[in-house]
């Protein structure tokens, strides 16, 4: 067997979603070397390439783009800057501790860079990590199966869906089913509101002619061949009821791909399973950044981008060894705050990227109270005019911890 080839760009970026193409395009022509992007898929863009439908671009270019359009719109900056983008290129592991081990359809190649930026995105939980009894028949998918299959291969799903979870995502799988002929016929949530905005849940029920079921959770799927049907429980009753069907989607319940950095021994947040990353997408290892869905699954496309070039500017100190290490406080939550990113705060240095952290809460709060402590002493509290759901992402702003002291230990938030 040929040794593999060895590829020394000044910057590896691993993951060509927004995250990475976003950061790849401010990078390339500043780092003074090669920035290469690679990507498993056959073609560059992530997930908006395959999320067919309007919502993308907003807050990055001002624009309402679908997701297809927006991904290219991303590839073609990229490459105008001067990026390498390299697709079917898995990263499957290390050689060593500065070194990637990929598979390409030419052979292995060893990717050496100065240094890594890891953009890999987040998945949804497939239904067996979910741990729902019953057969193992065609038919069961995530948004993300789904989607590439009706809009990549155009193959067809089935007639009757229903759809586990009731988020945005949930509504762009009842979307793309509608696309292939599929009907919804309910979205199942656990939750007593439906996690997605009320703009999409009221017309969304109309439009699709499907219903949302709330307080209610999927425990048992039945069927042969093919699935015939999901069992539900509605948790408020214990009372059953079997929904036919011959697709069951599950959308949300995100687990970021953190396995490469877990194989480099960086350190991981304990709730979320993505990197503890400070501000600007720095990780416990130097030289190694983290971005986009991977340090906080999920926000939108159009957050992870404006990410990305944050993240990029960092990259850019630290090769010129401009960047200097500064006191970090770690962040703590209390329930129902579920994870914070990033969950360090460096009181001197840079804001996150917008000057939001992202946060993700298991219960709704409709006007959140946010309290900031540090040591017992109230850094700041106030109250927020936006909800905190679960099942998207929500945002708290990095001015409430202007008044932390660097000396002064872990700060504390939580909601009301
Ligand atoms: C169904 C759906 C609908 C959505 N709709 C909207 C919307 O309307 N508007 C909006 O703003 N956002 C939307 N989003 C969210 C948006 O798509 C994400 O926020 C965005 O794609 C995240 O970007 P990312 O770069 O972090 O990750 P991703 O887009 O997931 O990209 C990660 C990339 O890393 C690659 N990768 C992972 N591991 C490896 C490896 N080991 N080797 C090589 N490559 C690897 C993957 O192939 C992928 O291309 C939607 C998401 C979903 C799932």
């Amino acid at each position: 067997m040929s040794e593999p080839k060895l590829l020394t760009p000044k910057v590896a970026i691993i993951g060509a979603g927004p995250a990475g193409l976003s950061a790849a395009k401010k990078l390339a022509g500043r780092s003074g070397g090669e920035v290469l992007v690679v990507d498993r898929e056959k073609e560059a863009g992530g997930i908006p390439r395959h999320a067919d439908h309007l919502g993308y671009g907003i807050r990055d270019r001002k624009r309402f783009m679908s997701g297809p359009a927006y991904a290219r719109a991303l590839v073609a900056e990229a490459r105008n800057a001067g990026a390498t983008i390299m697709t079917r290129t898995m990263v499957t592991g290390w050689a060593d501790d500065k070194t990637l081990v990929a598979t390409t359809p030419h052979g292995r190649v060893l990717i050496r860079p100065e240094v890594f930026c890891f953009a890999t995105g987040a998945r949804e939980r497939p239904r067996t990590a979910r741990m729902i009894p019953g057969t193992r028949p065609d038919g069961i998918l995530t948004t993300g199966q789904l989607q590439n299959r009706v809009h990549l291969n155009h193959d067809a799903v089935g007639t009757k869906a229903v759809v586990v979870g009731a988020e945005l995502v949930s509504w762009s799988a009842v979307m793309t089913l509608a696309e292939s002929g599929c009907r919804t016929i309910a979205l199942v949530s656990e939750y007593d509101k439906p996690e997605s905005y009320g703009l999409f849940t009221g017309p969304g029920q109309l439009w699709f002619r499907t219903r949302v079921t709330r307080n209610a959770k999927v425990v048992r799927i039945h069927g042969k061949e093919r699935v015939s049907g999901v069992e539900i429980e509605h948790t408020t009753s214990g009372s059953r009821e079997i929904i036919e069907c011959d697709t069951v989607v599950f959308t949300g319940s995100w687990i970021p791909d953190n396995e490469l950095l877990r194989m480099a021994g960086v350190t991981l947040d304990p709730a979320s399973r993505s990197p503890v990353v400070d501000a600007v997408g720095a990780t416990s290892k130097p030289g190694i950044f983290a971005v986009g869905n991977l340090n906080h699954p999920v926000e939108t496309a159009d957050v992870v981008a404006l990410e990305g070039e944050n993240v990029a500017d960092r990259i850019l100190e630290h090769l010129r060894g401009t960047s200097s290490p500064m006191e970090a406080v770690a962040i703590t939550v209390d329930d129902p705050i579920a994870w914070i990113s990033p969950s360090t705060y460096t009181p001197r240095g840079p804001r996150p990227a917008r000057g939001r952290f992202v946060a993700w809460v298991d219960r709704l709060i409709t006007r959140p109270i946010v309290t900031v402590r540090q040591g017992g002493r109230v850094v700041a509290s106030k109250r927020l005019w936006w909800p905190a759901a679960p099942g998207r992402a929500f945002r708290i702003p990095s001015s409430l911890l202007q008044n932390v002291d660097p000396t002064g230990g872990d700060v504390r938030i939580s909601i009301g």
